[in-house]
């Protein structure tokens, strides 16, 4: 029978233990790297590396392949002071990760070198709860439940698209909601407009969203402009925003929403409607296409009626602004394929999506490379960037 320290120094002789500084260097150096906390739950929650994912190490086994599906990411695996990340990445191995390393004096060793760390916030138990189902989604999962938590979206427009997108940011768990918009509720806009009811009927749109989006999430802070967006206020309303959701339905406000994020380079997720058809799209400041790179221009008036006056089946905007608000959360969350530099169109009357690839436009006034700096400004109906 081997004694534990015999045990151990045949699992060390098994794994590669790097120190720290290369454990730091490892960290920095590729940003899908995992950084495995194996320490008990009251030892991490006075304090982790950032970002760790937090597995003890009774449950390693059990959990680890649910949490890291991908066997060939490279995993930094750390404890208190080294013997049990060492024991953890020889189970590692075992499992059929390949490129694993155990950090040599562990989280101790870290703080002690005045390295980066931080205490974990964790979920309370109805947050848990609530949350459930995200939590079971390892792509998700806690860290991700409190980084939707930590987020911030923008909605400009609590109408027909910033309804169905509020409702399920606000359900998912996005900390901070704002919308902006100056209108009233309507009695016809209850035909799409499902942040709103009879009740509310005369009653301020952003009032009447916040009371509903409290009534289904109290996680939520909902932040509410009630003003007109404009040259004066764009940049300080999107200021500290992740990302914005565009459900407005008209052309000047769109090109001034794309000039104002390139500036504060915050992406923007845009639907729009049209009687029987919707579109999305994400515009990622300076790696995707912008709106202006899509729609150098509007068009005339006569050929761009508005929704008040082209009429839209009130399911519509429910679809695309759902859509708005998967992309929103695949951005906050890095998940998956976002719709950058791609055009879905949905078909209502055929039930169809396709999508459309948008280029970058190299002589795009906005974000092209000689576009110069941009001037927020006010756009008549012609929406051409201003002249510096
Ligand atoms: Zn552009």
């Amino acid at each position: 029978m081997p004694t534990f320290r015999e045990l151990l120094t045949q699992a060390k002789s098994k794994i590669r233990e790097v120190d720290t500084a290369a454990a730091e260097a490892a960290i920095g150096a590729n940003p899908d790297t995992v950084v495995l906390d194996v320490r008990e739950a009251d030892e991490y929650e006075q304090g982790a590396l950032p970002g760790a994912l937090h597995i003890p190490r009774g449950f390693l086994e059990l959990q680890v392949e649910g949490k890291v599906p991908d066997k060939s990411v490279p995993v930094v695996v750390y404890c208190a002071g080294g013997v049990r990340s060492a024991l953890a990445a020889e189970s590692l191995q075992q499992l059929g990760y390949t490129d694993v390393v155990s950090m040599a004096g562990g989280f101790g060793k870290w703080k002690n070198e005045g390295r980066n760390w931080k205490t974990p916030q964790a979920l309370s138990a109805e947050q848990r709860n609530r949350y459930h189902r995200h939590l079971l989604l390892p792509e998700v999962g806690e860290a991700g439940q409190q980084k939707l938590l930590d987020s911030k979206v923008l909605l400009l427009g609590a109408g027909g698209l910033g309804s169905p997108a509020a409702l399920y940011l606000a359900a998912a768990g996005v900390g901070t909601v704002g919308i902006i918009d100056m209108d009233v509720v309507d009695d016809s806009n209850l035909q799409r407009q499902i942040l709103h009811n009879v009740d509310r009927v005369g009653e301020r749109k952003v009032d009447s969203a916040k009371k509903t989006l409290t009534l289904l999430n109290p996680d939520v802070d909902v932040v509410t402009y009630d003003v007109r967006l404009g040259a004066d206020n764009v940049l300080d309303v999107i200021d500290g925003y992740d990302v914005i959701v565009d459900g407005t339905d008209n052309f000047p406000t769109r090109y001034l929403v794309n000039d104002a994020s390139l500036v504060k380079r915050i992406p923007v997720v845009h639907g729009s409607i049209f009687r029987f058809e919707g579109q999305a799209t994400v515009f990622a400041p300076y790696q995707g296409p912008c709106y202006r790179c899509m729609i150098p221009e509007p068009p005339p008036a006569e050929l761009a009626p508005s929704c008040a006056e082209a009429g839209v089946l009130g399911v519509l905007p429910g679809i695309v602004g759902s859509i708005q608000a998967m992309e929103a959360i695949k951005l906050l969350l890095g998940l998956g394929d976002p719709l950058i530099g791609r055009l879905l169109a949905y078909d209502a009357l055929e039930e169809s999506f396709r999508t459309f690839k948008v280029h970058r436009d190299p002589e795009c006034p906005a974000c092209g490379p000689d576009a110069g700096e941009i001037v927020i400004a006010d756009y008549d109906e012609l929406c051409m960037p201003h002249a510096h």
